[in-house]
């Protein structure tokens, strides 16, 4: 990052502008048994059946799984690393907005110290 940081938000700005589709979630590879006696998947060592791919996420705090082929998983893998640097980009341009705006605010002058209506102030409490 450099010192300017209106330019290092540019930058961000230029980074976010880049990212294609994306997707959030998990990726799983896996090796699974599948019961058959005789199989060589209950040998010792097992050779397990697979790999088998699926994307596992949260939908309305239920997490859903999705069956993929590896050429999808291929895919998929891409776009949820889009959905990682995404997080990562605007992560970075809420602290640096934060900051910016923060200066911006105090160039203005601040509010007045007291509240001069009896009703707001009553409703006060610690939250608010
Ligand atoms: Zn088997």
């Amino acid at each position: 990052m450099s010192s300017d940081p209106s330019r290092d938000y540019r930058q961000l700005q230029l980074t976010l502008s880049r990212i294609g589709y994306f997707r959030r979630g998990t990726l799983l590879k896996r090796f699974m048994p599948c019961g058959k006696p005789g199989c060589a998947c209950q040998a010792t060592p097992p050779r397990l059946h697979g790999p088998y791919y699926q994307w596992t996420r949260k939908v309305d705090g239920k997490t859903v799984t999705v069956r993929l082929s590896a050429e999808q998983a291929e895919l998929l893998e891409g776009w949820i690393a889009a959905g990682r640097e995404l997080d990562r980009t605007v992560a970075e341009m809420e602290r640096l907005s934060l900051r910016a705006t923060d200066r911006l605010l105090k160039q203005l002058p601040p509010p007045k110290r007291k509240a001069p209506d009896p009703r707001r102030r009553a409703k006060q409490n610690p939250g608010g």
